[in-house]
């Protein structure tokens, strides 16, 4: 017999990617008696050519279904991007409904179990007309999940805005997190979006369990914690780091970052990318380019079109911009013998898996950590938005293998700042310490997912709870 999960993955490919490597991780330790059906909600005008690229390489247990498009263009301009991925997922619920009706008329196609992402519990509702099992897969941190247990709480508990505090904020098994790295969902205005978040995050307490992309290893402490309160009622299963497993075909360009990469000494690469919707300005973009010329380290950046917007770039994965254009006059010929810009979707598994690369700046997205750490590369941290500050502190001060960049005054990143954090990174004394850490970072988490070690313990034990 066969289970059959349906996966419903919000927007964005930082829930997709590690969703299809769960998806991967099943087929494996269930030898395959498992059939896996993506249901993908997607947005008017947004190109699903990268889930697609992704969605097939998946093994053949594997299949998927778009949704039908909905549109968001009642939303203002400057709608927070967490409120255009709930919608579109409250908006797709009908689809996903008539989807269920489909797939339950075959009896053999009927999905036994529903996993949903961060975004996903408000589906919760639809898993419970047709009596399927409901589970959230964390693509966050242990430590974000043990924050989203306490916004409703805090939001009991104080009357006025949280923002208000100054004291850094304190979770139970976490470190302290600074009230300017809380991100909006902890300290957000009280207004209509985040009472909407507030009542998603309720609904962290009806599922079957919830699946935590981190390990026991990572983070001892907020797993401790969510065991141990009683604000966090479902089974919660460290089954990660998950990762993509990089099978998919190569674009021509990242096929290109890769042999550029094998011309270089081992450990001597800085790579540099802000995910799949990170963006900046052009006056940070251009102290970037100096910062990173003036350090003198190699380095492969994977650029994006500049946009005052941190996350311009998250509905749209896609990415075409023309360095030349956006670059300082002259960059790239100065740096051309060391360094290598790139504008189209990067094979960054590879590119963190390559003996060059020696050191990752990066916007601090949780699967972009945990890539990191499976390669055991350093990393600086220069979060941007959503839960990447609080990662930042997760990878400084608790995991202590990353160092960060200040922000000055006028909000930018200046140049001598960027040049002085890769240099201590790629060649200081401060980068030495944290490979040795990071190396037993590397060796514990590879330790999880061997065939006796927690993450892979913890999944089998979820999975034997799934309908067969
Ligand atoms: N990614 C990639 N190539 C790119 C940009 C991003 O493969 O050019 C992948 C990256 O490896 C990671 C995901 O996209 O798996 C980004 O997720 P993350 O949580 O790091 O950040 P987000 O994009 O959600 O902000």
């Amino acid at each position: 017999m066969e289970a059959h999960i349906a996966i419903f993955p919000s927007p964005g490919m930082g829930h997709l990617i590690p969703l299809t490597g769960l998806a991967h991780r099943l087929l494996h330790l269930l030898h395959r008696r498992v059939f896996i059906t993506f249901i993908i909600p997607t947005t008017a005008g947004s190109s699903i050519k990268p889930q697609n690229d992704i969605l097939n390489a998946m093994p053949e247990n594997v299949s998927s279904i778009f949704l039908p498009p909905v549109d968001l263009n009642d939303l203002p301009q400057d709608a927070a991007m967490e409120t255009r991925i709930l919608l579109t997922v409250t908006r797709s619920l009908p689809a996903l409904r008539q989807t269920l009706v489909e797939l339950t008329r075959d009896s053999t196609k009927r999905p036994s179990t529903l996993v949903v992402d961060i975004f996903g519990p408000p589906s919760f509702e639809i898993a419970k007309e047709f009596d399927i099992s409901a589970y959230i897969f964390s693509t966050v941190s242990a430590m974000t999940l043990v924050t989203i247990f306490h916004v409703p709480l805090l939001d009991q508990m104080y009357a006025y805005e949280y923002r208000d505090l100054t004291e850094p904020l304190r979770f139970p098994g976490c470190v302290p997190i600074p009230r300017t790295d809380a991100p909006e969902s902890l300290i957000g205005k009280k207004n209509k979006a985040q009472k909407e978040k507030v009542e998603m995050f309720k609904m962290y307490n009806l599922p079957k369990g919830i699946l935590v992309n981190s390990s026991v290893e990572l983070e001892p402490g907020a797993f401790k914690a969510m065991e141990e309160g009683e604000w966090c009622k479902p089974d919660v299963f460290p089954v990660g780091p998950l990762i993509r497993t990089g099978s998919e075909q190569q674009t021509h360009d990242g096929f290109e970052c890769l042999k550029w990469l094998d011309k270089h000494p081992v450990g001597s690469v800085l790579f540099v990318s802000f995910g799949s919707g990170g963006t900046l300005s052009q006056k940070q973009l251009n102290e970037l380019a100096f910062g990173l010329e003036q350090s003198g380290q190699r380095f492969l950046w994977v650029i994006k079109c500049p946009n005052e917007k941190a996350n311009a770039g998250y509905f749209s994965a896609e990415n075409h911009v023309d360095p030349f254009t956006i670059l300082p006059d002259g960059f790239l010929d100065r740096v051309k013998d060391h360094g290598l810009v790139v504008s189209t979707w990067a094979p960054q598994v590879e590119i963190l898996g390559h003996g060059s690369t020696g050191g990752f700046l990066t916007h601090c997205g949780w699967n972009s950590i945990l890539e990191s750490i499976v390669n055991g590369v350093v990393m600086i941290a220069w979060p941007l938005f959503a839960d990447q500050k609080m990662n930042a502190v997760n990878l400084t001060d608790s995991l202590g293998v990353g160092c960060r960049v200040k922000v000055g005054e006028n909000g930018l990143v200046a140049r001598d700042e960027i040049e002085k954090c890769i240099r201590s990174l790629m060649e200081g004394e401060d980068g030495r310490k944290m490979r040795v850490k990071m190396e037993q970072l590397k060796e514990g988490v590879a330790m999880a997912l061997s065939q006796d070690g927690s993450s892979t313990t913890s999944l089998l034990d979820m999975a034997k709870k799934l309908d067969f």
